[in-house]
């Protein structure tokens, strides 16, 4: 119990009795939190600006004996406004956040997917390619869930990858040994990208194009993945399908 003070990306926010938010925040230090906002809802309050989804701010918290606390003061760091200007970096920015909802449970401190998160906020506001740094940023924080399959080994047998590979839904890359007439194929030239993928750091996600079609492939494997693991399609996944979709071009080597 006691009074925290830490950094913060607003995931949801939700208007909660007359003039109240419920919000959901990723904190640096305490992970995911529920909290109420009282009056934010009100032109008076101070703490509106830093409160709103998708907003990194500083945030003042009371933490009580209740699992939900209370934010007593919020200032925002930065907006992302160019996030805000755009649908497609909006859009992406919300599967982002919502991805880190269905990833974390309240109360888990995990710095490393906060530093996932924020990179991926900055890329999109730095005018990065939207595609390439949502595939990259949900295959860091599946990593950062302990879940992402090894891009170069076998899923199912652990041998180093071969050209005539498949991806398993749910599960990731097959060799051609294991691999049945229910996998996909996956392209050299994806899983190729995909394992450079893996290995950058934030700063430079989606700075450069992926190669012709791989991008979509591999967001499909991605969120076949999450859809595996979480059971469902997550909500921010739903409503950017329903604004665009790339076309999904079938592997073809
Ligand atoms: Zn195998």
């Amino acid at each position: 119990m006691g009074r925290e003070r830490d950094r913060a990306v607003v995931l949801r926010h939700r208007p909660y009795r007359e003039r109240d938010a419920l919000v959901t925040l990723f904190a640096e230090r305490l992970g995911k939190v529920a909290a109420v906002a009282k009056g934010v809802r009100t032109p008076k309050s101070r703490m509106a600006a830093g409160l709103q989804a998708l907003t990194l701010a500083r945030v003042d918290l009371y933490v009580g004996r209740s699992a939900l606390l209370t934010v007593t003061g919020a200032e925002p760091e930065t907006v992302f406004p160019r996030v805000r200007e755009d649908l497609e970096r909006m859009g992406r920015a919300a599967m982002c956040a919502d991805l880190v909802d269905e990833l974390t449970s309240e109360h888990d401190p995990l710095p490393g997917t906060f530093q996932v998160l924020v990179g991926a906020l900055e890329a999109l506001d730095g005018g990065r390619r939207p595609a390439e740094v949502f595939v990259a940023a949900a295959w860091h924080l599946l990593r950062e869930a302990g879940l992402k399959p090894d891009p170069s080994r076998c899923a199912a047998c652990g041998r180093m990858l071969d050209a005539q590979a498949a991806w398993r839904s749910g599960t990731g890359p097959v060799c051609h040994r294991c691999r049945t007439a229910g996998d996909r194929p996956a392209r050299p030239a994806s899983l190729a990208w995909l394992r450079h993928v893996d290995g950058e750091q934030p700063a430079a996600w989606g700075s450069r194009p992926a190669p012709p079609g791989a991008a979509a492939e591999v967001e499909r494997w991605v969120r076949d993945f999450v859809v595996a693991h979480v059971g469902r399609v997550p909500r921010a996944f739903r409503v950017y399908d329903q604004v665009a979709w790339p076309e999904v071009e079938e592997g073809k080597d």
